[in-house]
Order: C-alpha cells, then structure tokens, then sequence
C-alpha cells in the first residue's frame, strides 16, 4: 500500500510538471507572436517618416546656397538615414516571410535572366574597386517555382556580399546551373573569408562577424538571414564553404519547377 501511495505521488508530480512545461511552451510561443508583431509594427512606423526624411535631404542637398558646415551634415544624415531605411526595409522582408504561407500567387520564375541581371548590375561596382566577375550560364532556362522579387533577393544579397566582401584585385565568379529536377546558383569569392565560428553564426538575423576587416564595411546582418528564409521559402536550402583569407563560396539548391525540365536533361 505504502508503494503504491508512493508512484501515485510521483505521477501525480510529472504530471504537473507536464502541465507546467505545456504552460511554458504556450507562453514563449506568444512571445514570438508578440516579437514579430512588435518589430513589424515599429518598422511601418518607421517606414514613413523616413521616407520623407530621405526625400526632403535630397532636396536639401541641392540647395546651391549651403554652408560647408551644412553640406556635411546633410551628408552624414543621409548616410544614417539611408542606412535606417535599409535596416527597415529588410525587417519587413523578414517579417513578411516568416513562413511558407504567401507563395499562393508562386508562377515559374526562369533565374537565367535574373543571375544575368544581377550580374551586371553588380559589374560596374565590383570594377570600381578592382575585383573582376564571371558568370557561367545555363545554355537555357532555369525554371524554380516561387516569387520573383524574393529569387531577385536572394540572388542580390549574395552577389553583392561577395562584391562586397573581396578586396581590390579579387574575382567573384557567379554559376546557375539546371539539371537532376535542380536549380543550383554557386556564387565563389577569393575575399576575406569567414572564420570557422563566424560560420555557425552568419546566418542568423543581425548577425556580424567581428573580423576587422569584415567590420569595415557597413551592413545590418540581416542579408543572410534573409537569404536563408527565402530559399527555404521556396524550398530549398542554403550552405557555407569558407575559409579565412582565403574566400567563400555560397551554394543554394532549389527545386526546379515541376514539369519543365533543364535543356539537355
Ligand atoms: P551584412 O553584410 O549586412 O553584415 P549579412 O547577413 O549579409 O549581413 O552577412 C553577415 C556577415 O557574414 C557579414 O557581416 C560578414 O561578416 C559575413 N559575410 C557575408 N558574406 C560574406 C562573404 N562573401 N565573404 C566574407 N564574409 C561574408
């Protein structure tokens, strides 16, 4: 009776103790809901004000009258607010991307024209400070299924890092291939690189590495986060091959879209 009375005690404390974990578990999931409301409300708050700030610089800026002290500081306001509209910008796209549900409206995007667009959007910049790009094509389209803009995002973000992330002298080489129901976009850089632990890191939201080198440059840590959910948005996954000093290459497979099949295969 006495053994009895005692595993009822003891079940009868794991099962407050479930019940306090079930309690725990409702408590941090509204949490999240209320952290993803919060910086979603506070980044449309933002958003228009900035806007307007951003416009009227701009017009001051042009001002043919200004002080040498007033030129200055027009300019580093915009460089803040710039850089606080960016910061905006992509707390948005976050948050706007928070799961899977939105990619209803998903048509056939073929990325051979956007990696080409991106390409040569980025050419000019790279050129300006040394570093040479090359780009390798599919010989035909390369069509994933999803959201144009986000493709055109993901595609951006990690060009433009690897641009951003190369000394003088570099080279960023950027290749989309189609096959095996595949699409594969493999963009290398022989720049700073990425230390083994910055690795674990980089892709988590505002994220930078410490690396003074990597510092230099301005940036919110929110490109990879970025990144990241898209391509698993639509799907698909991104992983990190680098080393420091030595350069980074980023690698993203996503499905082909179903039904059209890369030429050749
Ligand atoms: P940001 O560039 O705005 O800091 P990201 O999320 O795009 O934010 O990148 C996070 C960090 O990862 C960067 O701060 C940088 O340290 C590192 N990183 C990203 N891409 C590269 C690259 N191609 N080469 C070296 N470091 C990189």
């Amino acid at each position: 009776a006495l053994d009895i009375g005692r595993d009822l005690g003891r079940a009868l404390a794991s099962a407050r103790m479930f019940e306090r974990e079930h309690q725990l578990v409702g408590e941090l999931q509204e949490l999240a809901e209320y952290k993803s409301h919060l910086v979603a409300t506070v980044s449309h708050e933002l958003r228009t004000p900035l806007t307007s700030i951003v416009g009227y610089l701009e017009i001051l800026a042009e001002d043919p009258n200004l002080s040498d002290l007033s030129h200055t500081a027009i300019a580093a306001i915009r460089r803040g607010s710039t850089r606080l509209s960016r910061v905006v910008e992509e707390l948005l796209v976050l948050h706007r991307t928070a799961d899977a549900t939105g990619l209803d409206g998903a048509g056939p995007v073929d990325l051979t024209p956007v990696v080409a667009d991106i390409v040569e959007l980025n050419t000019g910049p790279a050129q300006a400070r040394g570093i040479t790009m090359t780009t390798t094509l599919p010989g035909g389209p390369a069509p994933v299924l999803g959201i144009a803009h986000e493709l055109e995002h993901v595609v951006a973000n990690l060009v433009g890092n690897a641009v951003k992330y190369t000394r003088g002298g570099g080279h960023v080489d950027v290749r989309l291939e189609a096959d095996d129901g595949e699409v594969v976009l493999t963009c290398t850089d022989d720049g700073i690189g990425i230390s083994a632990a910055d690795q674990q890191h980089v892709f988590e939201e505002f994220y930078r590495s410490a690396d003074p080198e990597a510092a230099q440059q301005s940036g919110t840590g929110l490109g990879l986060a970025i990144v990241r959910r898209l391509a698993a948005r639509h799907g698909g996954r991104v992983d990190l091959e680098s080393a420091l000093g030595t350069g980074s290459t980023f690698r993203v497979r996503l499905p082909a879209a179903a039904g059209v099949s890369a030429p050749g295969s």
